[in-house]
């Protein structure tokens, strides 16, 4: 349903987590402000800054000194990404909040784009990477078997190509803080959470200034949260391998023995039974462990206090029978 309440009176947040880009900053926050005075609505920016040996904080109490409405977080200790972004939602105050990185490979111009689609309707808005300037061959061939992954192993459906880049309603970003994880991994989340969402194609521009703060294993620990709180697939491989093997090594022991009833026991028999017992109790054993695996799986989903449904809406009719000990209307102050 298309929202008719002029822009001016929505306020909108921007979560920025950082890491030492002193030198992203000022050009980030030039960029934003002028989006958001072509779009003439309030906004502020959040930004969740891990503790940095460079000059990035200075750097951001300068331009607060300079007028701009930020919010600055600095963390205790250097907590990454993931976890920044948490904070940053849990200190937003928007109606909708923009959740995007400081070192303009996300270009802000897209933000319009994504208010017009909230404007629309839609309580998330994903930014989807078609083409992904400045990374290596090995990098994007990586974060394609990733999505290869994703895609069949989680129980939530994220998008191809997309980052943490993306528009989140404020009702949305409310339901995504109730699940407190360790692990977060924001894409996964925000699809666990649900709600009607759209997705909007952009180019990704390389860093506009220093290295990359997401080291190759720290990319690594963001793929494996992306798929072990979202699927209990490998567990279930260990218990379907277990099966094979079990069926197969007592299987072809029960036909060696017919067999054998024929034509006689060769000299070998020690090492033919050696080698099903191996087979059949190496299933016996992994068909265990999925057992095991699989109250492991109920544990952990009890243990992280997941939200068990979300209600977007409720609509109830007049006629709907009042309990009886309900007060009449009006009775209730
Ligand atoms: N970042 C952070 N904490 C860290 C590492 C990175 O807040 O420990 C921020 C970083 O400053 C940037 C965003 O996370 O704004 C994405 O980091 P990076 O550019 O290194 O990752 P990539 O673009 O390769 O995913
Ligand atoms: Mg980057």
């Amino acid at each position: 349903m298309k929202d008719s309440k002029p822009i001016d009176q929505f306020v909108i947040s921007v979560v920025v987590p950082l890491y030492n880009e002193e030198k992203n900053v000022p050009v980030f926050i030039e960029r934003l402000a002028r989006v958001f005075k072509r779009l003439g609505c309030l906004w502020e920016v959040v930004f969740a800054l891990d503790p940095s040996p460079d000059l990035t904080r200075e750097t951001i109490l300068k331009l607060i000194e300079a007028g701009y409405p930020i919010r600055l977080l600095t963390f205790s200790r250097r907590i990454g990404k993931p976890l920044s972004l948490l904070a940053g939602l849990d200190h937003c105050r928007g109606d909708a909040c923009v959740v995007i990185d400081a070192d303009l490979q996300d270009p802000p111009e897209l933000i319009e784009q994504m208010i017009e689609k909230w404007r629309e309707g839609f309580k998330v808005v994903i930014a989807q990477r078609v083409s992904r300037k400045g990374e290596n061959f090995f990098y994007l061939k990586a974060t394609e078997v990733f999505y290869w992954l994703l895609e069949r192993f989680s129980e939530v459906k994220v998008p191809r190509n997309t980052g943490d880049f993306r528009l989140l309603d404020a009702r949305v970003v409310r339901e995504i803080c109730r699940f407190r994880e360790r692990h977060v991994f924001l894409r996964g989340l925000t699809s666990a959470a649900g709600f009607p969402s759209a997705v909007i194609p952009f180019d990704r521009d390389p860093r506009f200034r220093g290295r990359a703060q997401i080291s190759f294993i720290g990319a690594v620990n963001i793929a494996l949260d992306g798929i072990i709180p979202f699927s209990r697939i490998p567990v279930r491989l260990i218990f379907i391998l277990g099966l094979v093997l079990t069926v197969l090594g007592f299987g072809s022991g029960l036909v060696w023995l017919i067999s054998c009833l024929f034509t006689g026991f060769s000299d070998r028999w020690p090492i033919v039974i050696l080698c099903i017992l191996n087979v059949g109790m190496t299933g016996m054993i992994l068909t265990a462990m999925g057992t095991i695996g699989e109250y492991l799986v109920r544990t952990y989903e009890e243990a992280r206090r997941r939200p068990l449904y979300i209600v977007d809406q409720m609509n109830e009719s007049d006629t709907l029978p009042r309990r009886l000990s309900e007060p009449p209307d009006g009775q209730n102050q």
